[in-house]
């Protein structure tokens, strides 16, 4: 039989969507990228465009879709608070309506089907680092409750597809991940700290900076969700990706200056509501299940980052929303 498999990349216009979509076309496999470019745009594709086994439908998943594929990678949901506060009801309904949607899609084609899931359902952690075993502290009337709720939403509905319809389901738990091609206007702290020290402006930290996020790169993070995509019928339980070394943003705001040699100096801007107060994840079930560890240092990470930005022209990137 060939190896050759139909998947669909719900997303794949985005950030980590784009570069998943790259990794299947080069495996060969028969590749359909749906997005609705709400927060990304053709740019980030245009270079498969005439890929023989690549092909684009500009699509919103909150409504339903009919094809006829073996996997499904469902990365489509706004990521950047300032994304995902824009148009909240439209969040969760992509959260939760999307996932039904493409669960039935599964559920129809016998398809195997993964979601990207997110250290925002641990919400403002009190368990550190953070095992799936955890169950988080969200706010769940909170201003990052539209995104943190419809992800926990969409686990639910992996899990009772699975137990109740054996859909084949995997669940990604992803922790704050960066790299070449995130929106130079996603307002993430990542590419915040990037523009503004290239540019010479003013870092802008939220509350003291004392915070913490674990920052993973973007190819370390898409060979763990291939890899859990591949690994065994049984792993149906939620795997966190993530690099486990933890930064405080003010750590963050300080290499981005060292490695970029600007002038920028550092302000402080209130911290926005429900804003975790630390994230690590604990990897030892990928580890163990997808025998996969983080390979790309944060500071190696930033570099590559920071050429990307140096080569692009902002001016061609749509602000998706005023939040950045
Ligand atoms: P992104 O915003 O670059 O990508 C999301 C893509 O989904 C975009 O191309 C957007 O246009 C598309 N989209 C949004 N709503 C849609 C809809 N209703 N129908 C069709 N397409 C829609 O963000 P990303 O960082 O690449 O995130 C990809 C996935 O990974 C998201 O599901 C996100 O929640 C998850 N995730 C990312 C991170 C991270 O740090 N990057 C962390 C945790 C989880
Ligand atoms: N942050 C910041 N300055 C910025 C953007 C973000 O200090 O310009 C902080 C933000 O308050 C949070 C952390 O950086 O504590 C990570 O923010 P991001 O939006 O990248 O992702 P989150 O992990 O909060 O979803």
């Amino acid at each position: 039989m060939s190896k050759t498999k139909r998947i669909l990349v719900t997303g794949g216009a985005g950030f980590l969507g784009s570069h998943l979509c790259e990794r299947l076309v080069s495996q060969q496999h028969d590749v359909i990228c749906v997005d609705n470019f709400f927060t990304s745009q053709k740019i980030n594709v245009v270079h498969l465009l005439n890929e023989p086994n690549f092909e684009f439908i500009r699509h919103d998943i909150t409504h339903p879709l009919f094809l006829e594929v073996d996997e499904i990678y469902n990365l489509a949901c706004p990521a950047a608070p300032g994304h995902y506060q824009y148009n909240p009801i439209k969040t969760m309904k992509t959260s939760v309506v999307g996932a039904i949607n493409l669960l039935g899609m599964a559920k129809r084609c016998n398809a195997k089907i993964l979601q990207a899931s997110t250290s925002e359902v641990y919400g403002d952690p009190d368990v550190h680092p953070q095992p799936e075993s955890y169950r988080g502290n969200v706010n769940p009337i909170g201003i990052r409750a539209c995104y943190d709720e419809g992800k926990r939403a969409a686990e639910t509905l992996f899990m009772d597809y699975h137990r109740m319809n054996r859909v084949n389901t995997r669940i990604v738990r992803i922790f704050n991940t960066f790299g070449p091609r995130m929106h130079p206007f996603d307002g993430r702290v990542v590419s915040n700290f990037i523009r503004q020290s290239l540019a010479g402006q003013d870092i802008t930290i939220f509350g003291e900076g004392n915070q913490t996020r674990s920052f993973c790169y973007r190819d370390d993070l898409v060979e763990g969700i291939i890899r859990l995509m591949n690994a065994s019928d049984e792993i149906t339980f939620p795997v966190n990706i993530g690099n486990p070394e933890e930064f405080t943003i003010r750590q963050l705001a300080e290499l981005a200056i060292e490695l970029t040699q600007s002038s920028s100096q550092l302000i402080y801007k209130p911290l926005p509501d429900d804003d975790p107060t630390r994230r690590k994840p604990d990897i030892a079930l990928a580890q163990k299940h997808l025998n996969w560890t983080p390979t790309i240092e944060l500071r190696e990470g930033l570099e590559r980052t920071i050429e990307w930005f140096q080569n692009i022209d902002p001016e061609k990137y749509r602000p998706p929303t005023p939040n950045f």
